[in-house]
């Protein structure tokens, strides 16, 4: 039994202001073959869960194309269409060629938007479709996923994340795998309903062990219980601007139309009741500021200041309220401007007291560049292994990334790009003295509360502008749904 395994996994933030290019992905890297089943040193991802469900069974993986992440990581916008075709045709001939296979496994991401293509997963899934026949084709998908009724027309089973910050990549390829190989046996028949619950939210309200998406997981697990092979919601991607934006529930069950109906209207009405506490107002920088630092003096301690909405890294908004409000004993973990960066390696050395101006250069929405002067802690690579809950032992590296002292215990480190640290690791590797800040700020929504959590009494998001804000309707939508809960047509007055 050969069953192929490909990856192209892209969540699009159609609101920043890069395109995501061929070049981009190419630079990123493409892996081919062997190499795309090898995840030796990047911790446990879905491919990993499809190889103990592989070895498990003795069934051969046939690696066909893994897309690393490209150039742009997480602030590309819209991909080409160029992009789009070119590596979805890489994909269906290097099935093409490897065909007689008895299944293929995709690892997709489910927010991938792209010009001209308006459902960018279902359709590569049709594209391998046409080139394997009724064979089954079955997909994982990061909770962030927008999809609808053409992925679940199109493959034999559909399985999603149910963790953010997102821990269980390595469970659900396991789930998918073992679905695919028992399918292909001929001792499951994958059956499937999904629902369209017309609500999009913020991803900074979807942790999903808090409410209100723990209760929504809760109820998965529930009907997983009562015989449902897998529930899976995606709350999806709200800053995606595509036609199927917004919440979404697949369930697999094993020949059971009945039950997975039940089951997705069950957790489809379940989300609708849970649909305004998908939404409610955060501080704005200033604001947000003002009460961890009153916090702070009260001895509530450390603080995660969680400046979720800078997607681009420029962002300089909490670290000028830190600044101007007084704060000392924090670490802004990044402020990305790989000019600057380039220009202390050039002309500075670790120990030099250097004035800069940092930040606010991509965007005008980052807000202003800040000028600083400080010593310099650290100026060069940072190579550390991820020991926190995310991408654990995962080996990780940065070619250039600096550190200021600037007095107080005040730090900033300077990066190339959006640097937001999963745990206290990456800043260890340089040299930073982590426990004796009052307060970190990161630039990331949910993802470090896995590690951080347990680092702080309090994660603290706040919503300055920025290109992932918490308002949706402070978005310039194109292709939002009319009916949409909260910002659609039919909900404005
Ligand atoms: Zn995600």
């Amino acid at each position: 039994m050969r069953v192929g395994i490909s990856s192209f996994s892209h969540e699009t933030c159609t609101f920043c202001p890069n395109i995501t290019t061929l070049e981009d992905w190419d630079v990123g890297g493409m892996l081919y073959g062997d190499d795309a089943l090898d995840t030796e040193g990047q911790g446990k991802s879905y491919i990993t869960g499809f190889k103990e469900a592989a070895h498990e069974e003795c069934v051969e993986l046939v690696g066909i194309l893994v897309a690393r992440s490209p150039r742009t990581v997480g602030m590309g916008s819209w991909l080409t269409t160029e992009s789009f075709e070119v590596i979805s045709n890489r994909i269906v001939e290097g099935i093409q060629k490897q065909m007689p296979l008895d299944g293929v496994l995709l690892a997709l991401h489910g927010a991938m938007a792209v010009t001209n293509v308006a459902r960018p997963e279902a359709e590569l899934c049709r594209r391998v479709r046409k080139v394997v026949g009724r064979i089954p084709i079955m997909v994982t998908l990061d909770l962030h996923a927008n999809e609808d009724v053409e992925l679940a027309n199109t493959v034999d089973g559909v399985f999603i994340l149910k963790t953010y910050p997102h821990l269980d990549g390595h469970e659900i390829g396991k789930i998918a795998g073992k679905c695919i190989i028992n399918t292909i046996r001929g001792n499951f028949k994958p059956v499937m309903a999904m629902r369209k619950p017309g609500i999009i939210s913020a991803s900074v309200y979807q942790a999903s062990e808090y409410f209100p998406m723990k209760e929504v997981y809760d109820r998965c697990r529930e009907w997983e219980k009562k015989g449902v092979y897998c529930a899976s919601v995606a709350p999806g991607f709200a800053y995606a601007d595509v036609p199927d934006v917004g919440a979404s529930v697949f369930v697999v069950t094993n020949d059971d139309h009945k039950l997975a109906e039940e089951c997705a209207q069950n957790i489809n009405d379940l989300l609708w009741s849970l649909r305004q506490a998908l939404t409610r107002p955060l501080p704005k920088a200033k604001e947000g500021v003002a009460q961890v630092l009153k916090m702070v003096s009260e001895g509530t301690k450390p603080v995660v200041i969680a400046y979720h909405d800078d997607r681009l890294g420029d962002g300089t908004h909490v670290f000028k309220e830190l600044l101007e409000q007084g704060a000392k004993n924090f670490c802004t973990t990044s402020i990305a401007d790989p000019k600057i960066l380039n220009k202390l390696e050039l002309e500075n050395q670790m120990g030099d007291t250097v004035t800069v101006k940092i930040g606010g250069w991509v965007h005008p929405i980052s807000g202003p560049p800040i000028t600083v002067t400080g010593r310099i802690e650290w100026l060069g690579p940072a190579n550390w292994v991820e020991t926190g809950p995310m991408g654990r032992g995962a080996r990780r590296h940065d070619d250039l990334v600096a550190s200021l002292d600037l007095g107080n215990n005040r730090h900033v480190v300077i990066s190339n790009r959006l640097r937001a640290p999963m745990s206290a690791d990456p800043l260890k590797a340089l040299g930073l003295d982590v426990d004796s800040y009052d307060i970190v700020e990161i630039k990331s929504r949910v993802h470090h509360k896995a590690y951080w959590d347990t680092w702080s009494a309090i994660d603290f998001p706040v919503d300055p502008p920025g290109t992932t804000p918490a308002d949706l309707s402070t978005l310039n939508y194109k292709n939002l749904p009319w009916d949409i809960y909260p910002i659609g047509e039919k909900w404005k007055h």
